[in-house]
């Protein structure tokens, strides 16, 4: 079976996410999936899914409309999985002018909302769909509040929404394109009906 994914390439943790997509590809049983580079629209063209990877989100946001992207992205009918600063680009609401979210999952965004004492971290935090603890990478990352129209909340911390879904989309404020540990791949695969 032929699947074609792909990974905003503009600004961030591209690599990580391509090898992501394509170990996640073959452990979901896809013979022939391919994970290709998206710079401009035409590299939209006939994708299943996307990753939106952490970076900073006020330069992949100035780079997403420098090249045409936000209304292809906004359209775009297949599911997005963004992580930390994709996480941002995917809400409605953010703390910060600079940053022109693409406003499709409906919830309100808190920038490096961990502050100083605390930019990066590991924990082990509990994942709605997935059965034991997820270890998760936090890099001055996000959190979400106000979930609302038809966005499901997967995991929570004291600080906020750490991980939310809506149809085909799945937003995290960490890295799980940093660790050895797929589940999270999987599900957003399964969520496009890629190895169920
Ligand atoms: N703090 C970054 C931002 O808001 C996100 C960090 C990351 O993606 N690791 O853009």
């Amino acid at each position: 079976m032929g699947v074609k994914l792909g990974v905003l390439a503009l600004q961030g943790n591209v690599s990580e996410h391509v090898r992501g997509f394509e170990r996640a590809l073959v452990e979901a049983g896809v013979s022939h999936g391919v994970v290709v580079s998206v710079r401009r629209p035409a590299d939209l063209s006939d994708l299943s899914g996307i990753a939106i990877p952490g970076g900073e989100s006020t330069t992949i946001s100035r780079l997403i409309q420098k090249n045409g992207l936000y209304d292809p992205l906004v359209r775009f009918e297949g599911g997005i999985f963004a992580t930390c600063a994709g996480m941002v680009l995917m809400a409605s609401r953010v703390d910060d002018a600079r940053v022109k979210t693409l406003g499709l999952m409906d919830m309100s965004v808190f920038r490096n909302a961990f502050g100083r004492q605390k930019e990066s971290f590991e924990a082990d935090i509990q994942i709605k769909g997935i059965d034991h603890a997820y270890h998760a990478f936090f890099i001055r990352a996000p959190v979400a509040t106000d979930a609302g129209n038809g966005v499901e909340v997967l995991a929570r911390i004291d600080a906020g929404i750490v991980a939310a879904r809506k149809g085909q989309h799945i937003a995290l404020s960490f890295h799980p394109e940093l660790g050895t540990d797929l589940r999270l791949h999987r599900m957003f695969l399964e969520g496009l009906g890629i190895g169920e």
